[in-house]
């Protein structure tokens, strides 16, 4: 990382773990009943948080007792949003340690995030000693059960104390965490979706591609009304291709007429949010394929081949009504695989129904599903993934 000087010719302080300020909480927090917990909305004992000005740099990292921020109200993170986050999760292994998922991939993304937006550059190893440290300190927060983690919020936002319009030369990186569970409770079927076409997450030469706060809330209303139609999630669509689910990218599962499976994700062309779990997904699929690591509950002799070419809603209708389309999931971090279980759209006359199964998964979004989770929790390893965080 180039290191850039200061106004006053110093250089800039990097950002450095060795810096770190610990205070810890007097009291410590109840905590919640696992099953009653709904997703984000725990507050925990403690938060990482680091500023960087102008002059100096990254300060001195402090992990210290939750609290609110205190912000200039001009600071540009109100007014024109340079605004980047992450989302990762901790899982206990089978040793009660916590493990994090291929954290790296998230560092690098928030880098490319942050640059996106003209926020300052960040060490990325060295936030991740820096989380790592906080997920030791609020370990007691991860419930001990299949399927709960503590799912981890990076956020970086611009605080530059002026209005005009330009880049924020000042900036507050911070981590807060929070447990979580299943994250569509008890769902034992698909998810039902609206595809939209009117409103456009994403377009060649915008945002999609990076996880900025400003994708998100343009899609609150169109999330309402589909709501309202009696949709949980919106199929979004660019033209005639779908993109991602939700804030999940999507796959679909054809059938070939010798029975060997088709997986197509939609590309990274700059409209779709390179997910962790999209890529993870593409990797499992193609080792199942060549042996080299099985799905669980998938036939070894089944094999999946993977595809990153666009999907439209037209290849969508005609292989469902040829009886081929077995198979459409979204995945995430937060959900790491999600059935759907029917699409609606305004040019269709009906619904494209989905293959109900047991659980709402298939055989396929199953077998990526459990071994996830083996992966995630450390049971299983796959090219060393899971990191533990001591
Ligand atoms: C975060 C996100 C995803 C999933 O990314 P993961 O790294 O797998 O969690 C997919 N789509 C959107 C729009 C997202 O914001």
């Amino acid at each position: 990382m180039a290191i850039q000087n200061s106004t006053n010719g110093q250089p800039k302080a990097k950002l450095d773990a060795s810096k770190l300020v610990v205070k810890l909480a007097e009291q410590l927090k109840p905590l919640p009943v696992p099953e009653t917990m709904t997703f984000g909305q725990t507050q925990t004992d403690h938060m990482l948080i680091v500023n960087y000005d102008p002059e100096h740099g990254w300060g001195t990292p402090e992990i210290k007792p939750y609290a609110p921020l205190v912000l200039d109200p001009m600071s540009s993170c109100f007014q024109y949003c340079p605004n980047v986050f992450e989302g990762m999760k901790a899982y206990l292994g089978p040793d009660g340690e916590p493990r994090l998922f291929r954290p790296q991939k998230n560092m690098e993304r928030l880098a490319r995030s942050a640059e996106r937006v003209a926020l300052p550059p960040f060490d990325g190893d060295a936030l991740l000693v820096l989380i790592k440290r906080l997920v030791e300190i609020e370990k007691r927060w991860i419930p001990n059960k299949p399927g709960y983690s503590l799912y981890l919020r990076p956020t970086m936002i611009g605080t530059r104390p002026a209005l005009g319009v330009a880049a924020s030369d000042a900036a507050c990186l911070y981590v807060v965490v929070t447990p979580t569970g299943p994250y569509f409770k008890s769902k034992a079927r698909g998810i039902s979706l609206l595809a939209v076409s009117e409103s456009v997450r994403a377009w060649p030469g915008g945002t999609g591609g990076h996880k900025l706060g400003l994708n998100y809330a343009p899609g609150f209303a169109p999330q309402r009304e589909a709501a309202k139609k009696g949709y949980e999630q919106i199929l979004w669509l660019f033209g005639d291709r779908i993109t991602e689910v939700g804030a999940m990218n999507v796959f679909a599962i054809v059938k070939r007429a010798d029975g060997a499976l088709d997986a197509f994700t939609p590309p990274l062309d700059g409209t779709i949010l390179p997910g962790v779990t999209r890529s993870s997904v593409l990797s499992l699929l193609d080792a199942h394929t060549k042996g080299k690591s099985l799905l669980p509950g998938v036939p070894a002799s089944q094999k999946i081949y993977t595809h990153e070419i666009p999907i439209t809603m037209s290849e969508i209708k005609v292989w469902s009504d040829e009886g081929k389309l077995l198979e459409i999931f979204g995945v995430g971090t937060a959900v790491a695989v999600a059935p759907v279980g029917r699409i609606g759209y305004q040019g269709w006359d009906e619904e494209v129904v989905l293959p109900q199964h047991d659980g709402g998964l298939g055989p396929v979004g199953k077998g990526l599903f459990d071994h996830l989770m083996d992966i995630q929790s450390g049971k299983v390893d796959f090219e060393g993934w899971s990191v533990p965080v001591v």
